[in-house]
């Protein structure tokens, strides 16, 4: 099984309808979600939950009133003014701990343990396209970085079960924790970028980022007519950093279209779909031939 992961260097270049163009034409992938900020994949590809499994990423502590002898030592330590006291009763505010385990390491008496929190939920969904995992982390919730090393755990185990040739990922954006986690164990990962000079520079970023992993990094330019010279720009850094090139994506309003009415941009005949096609075919040869 072969894992392509596609990231970009900031959300909105077009991460995700390359991925669902690639889903749609691919046939035989599993896909994963990683972008778990802001996950949309499910809502393109129109998939269905079919299980759902709460993600623990973070703990809360918990004070045992039977145990507690209102000494007020976890009070005096706590650094998030997590821990109320009416001067006898003595509780933890669980919105605000943020589960550090200093009030338990210091409890005289051992009333303070340590419980796992749901800091979100991962997903299975049946798509017409394939399986889609996807994760989403709880308002206020953080540690996207853990949620997307299980997701990618969950469907890296269905694409074995099902046999798939390829796992498909929808990378988090940046590069930060969660696209560190999204790259980890990659094959090949292929960067949408933009021609500007913001994404010329997040090109090189992520590119330094991936080339860590040792995966093979392949470049699309989305929306390439915005600005001609920048496109050229773009394309020769790539080239100079190694990157294989391949290929364009004109801007093309039949990509929102598609979007509105929940399909893959191939699932209709612009521009856009015609270069995601030729694209798609280079990509197949560069992963199997
Ligand atoms: S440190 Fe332990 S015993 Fe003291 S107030 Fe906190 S929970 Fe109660
Ligand atoms: S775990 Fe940390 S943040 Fe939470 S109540 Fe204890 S000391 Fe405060």
């Amino acid at each position: 099984m072969t894992e392509l992961v596609v990231i970009s260097g900031k959300g909105g270049t077009g991460k995700t309808t390359v991925v669902g163009a690639f889903a749609a034409l691919a046939r035989d992938a599993v896909a994963a979600d990683c972008d778990v900020d802001a996950p949309n994949l499910h809502l393109l590809l129109r998939g269905e939950v079919v299980e759902r499994f709460p993600y623990h990423g973070s703990e809360v502590a918990r004070i045992d009133p039977g145990k507690c002898t209102s000494c007020g030592a976890c009070a005096r330590v706590c650094r998030f003014d997590a821990i109320r006291s009416d001067g006898e009763v003595y509780s933890v505010d669980p919105l605000s701990c943020e589960g550090c385990g200093v009030c338990a390491y210091v409890c005289p008496v051992g009333a303070i343990s340590m419980e796992e929190r749901q800091s979100g939920w991962i997903y299975i969904s049946r798509t017409p396209y394939g399986t889609l995992v996807h994760g989403e982390l709880l308002p206020g919730e953080e540690n996207s970085g853990k949620l997307v090393s299980q997701v990618k755990m969950r469907a890296r185990g269905i694409a074995r079960e099902e046999g798939a040739r390829l796992l498909l990922i929808d990378g988090s954006p940046g590069i930060g924790c969660p696209v560190i986690a999204s790259l980890s164990g990659a094959h090949a990962a292929l960067v949408v970028a933009e021609p500007s000079r913001a994404a010329l520079h997040d090109l090189l970023r992520v590119a330094r980022v991936a080339r860590h992993f040792g995966s093979r990094l392949f470049v699309v330019l989305n929306k390439v007519d915005l600005s001609p010279r920048l496109a050229r720009e773009v394309r020769a850094a790539a080239e100079r950093e190694g990157m294989v090139y391949l290929g364009e994506i004109p801007y093309d309003e039949g990509v929102t279209a598609a979007q509105l009415r929940r399909r893959p941009v191939v699932a209709s005949d612009g521009p856009a779909a015609t270069a995601l096609r030729e694209i798609w075919g280079k990509v197949r040869k560069a992963l199997w031939n």
